[in-house]
């Protein structure tokens, strides 16, 4: 895609960057180029880059640690914002046990920092390898909890039209694994509700969930669970994909992951397009031996066809909580 970066440069600011890799922004580490790239240190700018994107109609993607995004080998004909360091504070109040927190700080400094202030109620967090706004709009969890539980409220810019307003926690649609919160906002900054716990207590649990996920899941290039379970608390989708018996299962540079089902592991240098090629692999098997269509969990950028995967279709009706991380 051919951007004038003069243009872009004088409607943004000098620290635009044209055609960048997006690779080495997820976890993935696969995928083509991002036609513009911005990291936004100044919450103004964000202004600019929304005038910007009208301007030229140009889609926005934000982006936190890219830990729960695949993106396309063909790349991303847009501008991709993440959010730098004017939403990089955290704000700790141990008298009332509350936090504020930028969107852009990474979930694992701060379960450190809250339980290192003896604030309990967001350990869970330690092993999720994102940032707090990508949390909110994920509705992130694990070992029993999630951003819900202690989301007070969220402040939220609105592309469309350079806003920014304070919406209450019930006010986001949060859901197992996902809310309300579309691309054409972006979360900046959050206020938790914790509760005052003792600090030795919240570490042990910190260091606790970190053994378990060396333990229980794969390192290497993913982007965690690639299928939201089922039935949460009940049907898992890493139990559905290995009684399908397609662990280890390959497709050019992508796996199954040998160590955790719902893992998808991309190789060195590997392709996107092999990622999408197993993920639809084993959704098609799992329906068709079980009757289970899974839904992504991870954000598919750039794939024409990517809504597919947003079906969910489940044998029988049911309820439930959790996914046993
Ligand atoms: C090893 C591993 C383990 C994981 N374990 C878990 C787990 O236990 N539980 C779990 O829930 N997830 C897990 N994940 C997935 C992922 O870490 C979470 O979904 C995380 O919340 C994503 O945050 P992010 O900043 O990386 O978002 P990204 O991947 O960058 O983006 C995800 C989505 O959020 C949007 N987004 C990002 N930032 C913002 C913002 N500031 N405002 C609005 N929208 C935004 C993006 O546009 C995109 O649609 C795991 C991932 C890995 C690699």
């Amino acid at each position: 895609m051919n951007v004038d970066a003069r243009s872009l440069r004088r409607l943004i600011g000098d620290n635009v960057l044209i055609d960048h890799p997006v690779a080495t922004l997820t976890t993935y580490r696969v995928g083509g180029r991002a036609a513009v790239f911005v990291r936004v240190d100044e919450e103004e700018q964000l202004s600019r880059v929304a005038e910007a994107a009208g301007t030229l109609s140009l889609p926005v993607l934000v982006i936190g640690r890219g830990s729960n995004m695949l993106v396309s080998d063909r790349g991303f004909a847009g501008i991709v914002v993440q959010l730098g360091d004017f939403a990089s504070n955290i704000d700790l109040r141990v008298d009332d046990a509350s936090v504020a927190s930028g969107a852009a700080v990474p979930l694992p400094v701060l379960a450190r920092r809250t339980a290192a202030a003896g604030l309990t109620g967001f350990e869970w967090a330690v092993g999720v390898p994102g940032t707090v706004g990508g949390a909110v709009r994920m509705n992130a969890g694990g070992h029993g909890s999630d951003m819900n539980a202690s989301l007070v409220d969220a402040r939220l810019f609105d592309w469309r039209d350079g806003s920014t307003r304070e919406v209450r926690a019930a006010d986001l649609g949060l859901r197992f694994r996902g809310s309300t919160i579309g691309d054409e906002r972006v979360v900046l900054g959050v206020r938790l509700a914790l509760s005052a716990g003792v600090r030795e207590s919240c570490e042990a649990t910190i260091e606790e969930i970190v053994r378990w996920r060396r333990e229980n899941q794969p390192g290497g290039q993913n982007a965690g669970s690639v299928f939201v379970n089922p039935v949460p608390g009940e049907v898992a989708a890493g139990r559905l994909i290995d009684d399908c018996g397609l662990r280890g299962l390959r497709i050019g540079t992508a796996s199954v992951s040998t160590k955790h089902a719902n893992f998808i592991q991309a190789d060195e240098g590997g392709r996107s397009d092999d990622v999408v090629a197993v993920m639809s692999h084993v959704r098609q098997v799992v329906a068709d031996k079980t009757g289970y269509v899974m839904r992504s969990e991870v954000r598919l950028v750039g794939f024409p066809d990517a809504h597919v995967f947003d079906d969910v279709r489940l044998p029988r009706s049911a309820d439930g909580d959790d996914d046993g991380r």
